[in-house]
């Protein structure tokens, strides 16, 4: 280990996301890696190329593009490897390809990101793995859901609507008792809020699409794995021959330079607008674990350094037929927030999330779920945004 690599490992959270990853001196001092575009990689001799005995080889296994941004995502997670794939999504289904055969059974969390359930309830299903979903409050209980085929337990804290919080400690556990991989989709905390690996999980995954990239403008995964399952998730990765593209990698460590900055304000305004939020007649409930009301807050203020800016409210409705009107009177009157998927970048979005497919934790009863991502506009803007919605919505 050299004295920058020492610095680093000992340095605050916004020095290392400005430091890690490339260092300058390895490219005449540029600040920031060059973005090497390859397929083919030449070899000096015939012997090289027989035994593939140079550091790089082929465009899919790795360029000092690449490269740069694994060892960063590395050196955040504590990870001793990770994978570039093209989206979050596949950063989800390249671990469960990787480690699941026909005849597994496998635990999911039942507040999962839609997409991963219906991964699993389709191409999982028909490759011959027995799909179960759990209950994000179920702890330690997990133990009576395990099989002897239980090869694998698929976490997400919070979970993606509805942020209820997990007690990953006891459940990555329970999972080691029994032979099973614990992969986790940190995404909502990203490292810099929560270490999965530190807290027992084998496979951290995040949408680098989020905070990361912190844009909107781009798509990539990324996949980290601790010393005992690295090998098999690289191995997969290869086999797969889903990696990721040289540009978009280079944007995701730019993202990550002033990820850190950008996800204070995040915490910041989303919490403060959550807070208020609590105190309007016009809300039921908010769903945002770092609220000492949400039911699984003493988890996250055990295990987790901070929020991301995306929660959740129920819009009060008197009767379930008033829900879709209401949330449509109180999307549509919005001019700050965007209607739109996805999260982290720097503008806030507004969506109508649907919990039909929830199979274990039902859809609240109050009213609609509306889910916020908080952007890096004025507070005082973003509320009274808000308060148009409001209006609209209480027009109904
Ligand atoms: C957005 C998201 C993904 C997928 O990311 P994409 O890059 O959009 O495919 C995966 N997991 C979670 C929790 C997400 O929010």
């Amino acid at each position: 280990m050299n004295d920058r690599d020492n610095l680093l490992q000992n340095a605050g959270i916004n020095t290392r996301l400005t430091h890690i990853g490339n260092d300058p001196s390895d490219y005449f001092g540029f600040v920031n890696p060059p973005v090497v575009h390859a397929s083919t990689v030449l070899f000096p001799n015939a012997r090289t190329m027989e035994t593939r005995s140079q550091k790089y080889t082929y465009g899919t296994r790795g360029t000092p593009t690449t490269d740069a941004l694994c060892d960063a995502i590395n050196a955040l997670e504590g990870s001793a490897g990770t994978i570039l794939v093209p989206t979050g999504l596949a950063a989800v289904t390249v671990p469960l390809l990787a480690f699941l055969s026909s005849g597994d059974h496998v635990l999911i969390v039942d507040s999962v990101y839609t997409p991963t359930r219906h991964f699993c309830d389709t191409m999982l299903t028909r490759l011959g793995v027995d799909v179960e979903y759990y209950d994000p409050a179920i702890g330690a209980g997990i133990e009576q859901l395990f099989k002897p085929n239980t090869k694998l337990v698929h976490t997400e804290a919070p979970g993606s609507n509805t942020f209820e919080m997990q007690d990953i400690p006891a459940i990555a556990a329970i999972a080691h008792k029994h032979g099973a991989v614990v992969a986790m989709d940190n995404t909502w905390a990203t490292p810099v809020y929560f270490r999965p690996l530190d807290f027992g999980v084998d496979i951290s995954i995040h949408a680098a699409t989020k905070y990361p990239s912190g844009h909107s403008d781009i798509l990539m995964g990324t996949v980290s794995a601790n010393a005992r399952h690295w090998e098999q998730l690289k191995e997969a990765n290869i086999t797969l021959g889903i990696c990721g593209a040289p540009d978009d990698a280079y944007q995701i460590l730019r993202g990550l330079r002033t990820m850190g900055v950008r996800l204070e304000r995040h915490y910041e305004s989303a919490l403060t607008i959550a807070k208020w939020l609590e105190g309007r007649e016009e809300v039921a409930s908010v769903l945002h674990p770092a609220l000492p009301s949400f039911p699984s807050h003493e988890l996250w203020k055990r295990d987790f350094k901070g929020a991301s800016g995306i929660f959740s409210f129920v819009l009060a409705a008197e009767a379930p037929e008033k829900f879709k009107a209401k949330a449509h009177a109180f999307l549509d009157a919005l001019q700050v927030f965007g209607l739109g998927y996805s999260w982290g970048g720097f503008e806030s979005l507004a969506v109508h999330v649907n919990l039909n497919d929830r199979r274990i934790r039902k859809a609240p009863q109050e009213g609609p779920v509306i889910r916020l991502q908080i952007g890096l506009e004025d507070v005082v803007d973003i509320k009274a945004d808000i308060e148009r919605g409001f209006a609209a919505a209480n027009a109904v």
